[in-house]
């Protein structure tokens, strides 16, 4: 293994030792398989190639000061695999199953860890698809289970420094019947559009509306929305946003911290009094937004002027990490030591 300049890491792709799986087959899960291969070998007409079956989590392992790992809220990607499962008619993943995988991959790459204090963690990446056999359209009756692992960075270039973003209409991530609260590939595959053109008119990201009224705030890219004014933490509530762990945490902390959680719908135009705006999800835990342009109106919306992270964004951002690093008590039981 070459030396690897952690401070340095990209967030994206690292191949690493090993990666485990498990196929389902005749109703049954089975034995955990490691593969030190990168490559699938799957029927050309598996489901998950030509109707969508593909369902995906995003999770990091962090390394403590004190050396050991922390899995962090793993039951809740292992039950939100669940719901995604259950949303396009996949098999489900016990429980058990979903960590005993987790933490295999996870031990096998150990030396991909990154070490305390770069900022850096282990990506992990469990992934669930349609393997079975169907031209007509049909779930398919066989599923294959993976989960891979790999060192990253921070997910924006910029670290916590803020980004721009782009309010749209012309296109949306979800349908407010539709998949948007579930993590399937589909979805993403149905935003690329937006979040190129973004990054081609020189945003970071694409912040989506509601799609029916387009009033409401639904999600920043792949990442909730959340807003600081004055004592609340404010963050929408619609049926067409992921159930983000981070968010959820954040909401947690903000009420901790004394502030009032406030989970509604979000209108376009209260971005104006907003202090401090922010995007959250594992990868990047908090992305601070420093402008918000709207494509269509021009309309701009500007938030720490002095060019850095709002207090309580940063506040809140430290809090989260330090807990996932183990330096601060985990109160909640949120973390899970692997020994
Ligand atoms: C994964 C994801 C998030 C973030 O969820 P976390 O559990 O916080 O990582 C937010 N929005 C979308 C669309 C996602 O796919």
């Amino acid at each position: 293994m070459q030396n690897i300049e952690w401070e340095k890491l990209p967030f994206g792709y690292f191949k690493t030792d090993y990666n485990v799986r498990s196929y389902y087959r005749d109703g049954n899960w089975g034995e955990i398989e490691v593969s030190s291969s990168e490559y699938i070998n799957i029927h050309m007409a598996a489901t998950c190639l030509h109707y969508g079956q593909e369902a995906f989590e995003g999770m990091k392992a962090y390394r403590g000061s004190d050396n050991k790992i922390r899995l962090f809220r793993w039951k809740d990607n292992a039950a939100r695999m669940r719901e995604s499962s259950k949303g396009i008619l996949m098999a489900q993943m016990p429980d058990e199953l979903f960590y005993e995988m987790v933490t295999k991959a996870v031990r096998l790459n150990e030396k991909y860890v990154p070490p305390f204090g770069h900022g850096a963690a282990l990506y992990i990446r469990p992934l669930l698809i349609g393997t079975g056999v169907q031209v007509g359209v049909n779930p398919a009756k066989e599923y294959l289970f993976m989960v891979f692992v790999g060192p990253v960075g921070p997910y924006f270039k910029e670290g916590f420094n803020p980004v721009t973003i782009q309010i749209v209409r012309d296109i949306d991530r979800a349908a407010p019947l539709g998949t948007g609260h579930i993590k399937v590939g589909g979805n993403y595959a149905g935003s690329l559009r937006a979040s190129e053109r973004a990054k081609a008119e020189g945003f970071a990201a694409v912040l989506f509306l509601e799609a029916k009224e387009k009033k409401y705030i639904d999600e920043a890219g792949p990442a909730n929305f959340f807003a600081i004014k004055g004592n609340k933490y404010i963050t929408p509530k619609s049926d067409s946003i992921l159930p983000s762990i981070t968010n959820k945490s954040l909401m947690q902390l903000a009420q901790d911290m004394g502030l009032e959680v406030e989970r509604r719908p979000v209108a376009v135009e209260e971005l104006a009094g907003f202090d401090e705006v922010g995007a959250c999800g594992t990868a990047a835990i908090i992305s601070p937004i420093k402008k918000i342009v709207d494509r269509d109106t021009q309309k701009v919306y500007e938030f720490c002027k002095d060019g850095k992270a709002g207090p309580v964004s940063e506040q809140l951002y430290n809090k989260l990490q330090a807990i996932q690093y183990g330096k601060e008590e985990d109160k909640h039981g949120w973390v899970t030591l692997l020994d």
